[in-house]
């Protein structure tokens, strides 16, 4: 489960968020569209705390931070790195260590941060590598690989982590366009194994067959939400419409 209530942050006088509200239940893919500039990016930053909102309440599974009351210092660091530790994130370009081997990369999370045992997260890091087709990479380096296979270790090791939820910003917009599909199939295939993800995107077609539930924010708001049917499909606020005729 994810929860957000009244979220906001603002870099300076420019409020980015300002009360962004959104629920996704467990096993569920919210998708989140808007104009450049919206606050996506922002959002999904605040919930792995890589922003610090200036307010508004973040659960989720069963951390819950209320950022207006969180007081300064060591026990905030404490919460924060609690909250941050339920959820990964899959980065616009994959940002893999370059002289560690695919199958190093995806243990780095589980071993050094998680102190698993090594063997456990070798066998976990296999299967997971096995799920994004990339069996025969796992030693190589990530220079050997091209943008789509680099991508998807990036999403192996986000998912090594064993995260409530899996963040994904803009997974496909660095990539050359003969490589989107491959990365957009994997991340499909885990909202039917069960995983919660939360993705940033431009692309509309993949929101509308892969998303149970579709945000549209504009202005650092959620304008709009409802299944793709609704919000892509049949849209109730004009500005949603105006988006959507602009892009499609
Ligand atoms: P895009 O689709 O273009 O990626 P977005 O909807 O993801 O856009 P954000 O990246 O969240 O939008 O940015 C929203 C606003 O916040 C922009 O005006 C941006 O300049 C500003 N912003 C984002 N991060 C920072 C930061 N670290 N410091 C200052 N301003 C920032």
């Amino acid at each position: 489960l994810v929860a957000v209530t009244g979220l906001t942050k603002a870099f300076g006088d420019n409020h980015v968020l300002r009360g962004v509200d959104f629920a996704a239940s467990s096993g569920t893919t919210t998708a989140v569209l808007g104009p450049s500039g919206s606050g996506k990016t922002t959002l999904l930053r605040a919930l792995n705390v890589l922003e610090t909102p200036d307010a508004g309440l973040v659960r989720i599974g069963d951390v819950e931070i209320d950022f207006a009351t969180l007081p300064a210092g060591k026990k905030a660091r404490a919460e924060t790195s609690r909250l941050r530790a339920q959820s990964g994130m899959v980065f616009q370009s994959h940002n893999l260590f370059p002289h560690k081997t695919v199958l190093e990369n995806v243990i780095e999370g589980p071993v050094q941060v998680q102190k698993r045992p090594v063997d456990e997260a070798v066998a976990d890091a296999r299967q997971l590598l096995e799920q994004v087709g990339l069996s025969e990479k796992a030693d190589q380096h990530p220079f050997e690989l091209s943008g789509g296979q680099q991508q998807r270790v990036g999403i192996a090791r986000a998912l090594a982590l064993r995260p409530e939820v899996v963040l994904f910003d803009e997974p496909t917009s660095a990539l050359d366009p003969e490589l989107v599909g491959e990365v957009l199939a994997v991340i499909k295939d885990l909202a039917s194994q069960g995983w919660t993800t939360v993705i940033v995107t431009h692309e509309i077609r993949f929101a509308e067959q892969v998303a149970d539930q579709v945000l549209f924010i504009d202005g650092g708001v959620v304008v709009e939400h409802g299944t793709s049917a609704q919000v892509i499909g049949d849209p109730s606020e004009e500005r949603t419409r105006q988006f959507l005729r602009r892009i499609l």
